[in-house]
């Protein structure tokens, strides 16, 4: 009897172990905008989870234990690369490569126009890569690649999923390029330099930014340079959630200009990538033409 009962709970531990075997793959993504490319395509087919939390720097951010197990459970990890996120280097490194959809790497990715944005000290690309709905769309279609090979049986739902979204994304890009032309004169700057992919595809003016990434505070010259160029041309100053210094504020005040707020990363009432789109566009708008959107 007691063998019987050993036997039947083998046996429902082993139906166990096969379910779990085909439980719904799980992608994890490095920051929220990945997330919400991945879900447009998981739908609920798959789990999709964000490695870092919403405060956290996109461009620095000590991970903890748990995170490095969070990494390790995942069927699949979707991160830009270690042109944006030099931090997970080594943690991805250790990942199996099957595993791993590095954004940056993928090729038909579409790149800032170089010239049309200030640069004075970097000729690399601008990794912040997800401004672009082309880009998401290439992204999306990596996604769906990876997905298929996880969960073969649902994949006619993952490549409807993709069409539907890269039909949404060329109706909200060429809604945008419209929307955005009453700002393309307007000249701005930004808080650090990620916002390259957005200015330059929608056609607008940034004379420069204040720092190159959030960490680096800007040094004596460089807010010199940025005086002078705003105080010519200048608009608008965009800061960001997170990064919000008094001194910054105070030349806005002083050289009468604007102050808007971008958030590259989406803020925590978006839950779309169409969303976090619109949002930037709107953020934009509100401040160059000075008129509410
Ligand atoms: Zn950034």
């Amino acid at each position: 009897m007691r063998i019987m009962m050993l036997k039947g709970f083998l046996v429902a531990a082993l139906l166990l172990g096969t379910s779990l075997s085909h439980a719904k793959p799980l992608v994890l993504s490095s920051l929220k905008p990945l997330t919400l490319i991945a879900q447009e395509i998981a739908g609920t087919a798959a789990d999709v989870d964000t490695l870092l939390p919403e405060s956290a720097s996109h461009h620095d951010y000590p991970l903890k234990v748990s995170d490095y197990s969070r990494l390790q459970k995942a069927d699949l990890f979707v991160w830009i690369g270690p042109e944006l996120e030099s931090f997970l280097q080594k943690p991805v490194a250790n990942l199996p490569a099957t595993k791993i959809l590095t954004a940056y790497d993928l090729p038909g990715l579409f790149w800032p126009d170089e010239a049309s944005v200030s640069d004075d000290h970097h000729h690399a690309k601008d990794p912040h890569l997800w401004l672009d709905a082309r880009n998401a769309v290439t992204v999306a279609r990596a996604i769906t690649e990876k997905l298929i090979k996880l969960d073969a049986p649902n994949t006619d739902l993952y490549r409807k999923n993709l069409q539907v979204f890269a039909s949404k994304m060329h109706e909200l890009d060429n809604r945008l390029l419209a929307q955005m032309k009453p700002a393309s004169g307007v000249g701005f700057a930004v808080y650090h330099e990620g916002f390259a992919h957005f200015v330059s595809h929608y056609g607008l003016r940034q004379l420069d930014y204040i720092t190159f990434t959030p960490e680096q505070k800007p040094g004596a010259k460089h807010m010199q340079q940025l005086r002078e160029r705003l105080s010519k041309d200048g608009s608008c100053l965009f800061l960001e959630p997170y990064n919000n210094l008094q001194a910054t504020r105070d030349l806005a005040q002083e050289l009468h200009l604007r102050i808007g707020t971008l958030d590259a990363l989406g803020t925590q009432s978006t839950k779309t990538y169409s969303q976090l789109l619109e949002q930037m566009a709107t953020d934009f708008l509100t401040c160059l033409t000075n008129v509410r959107h």
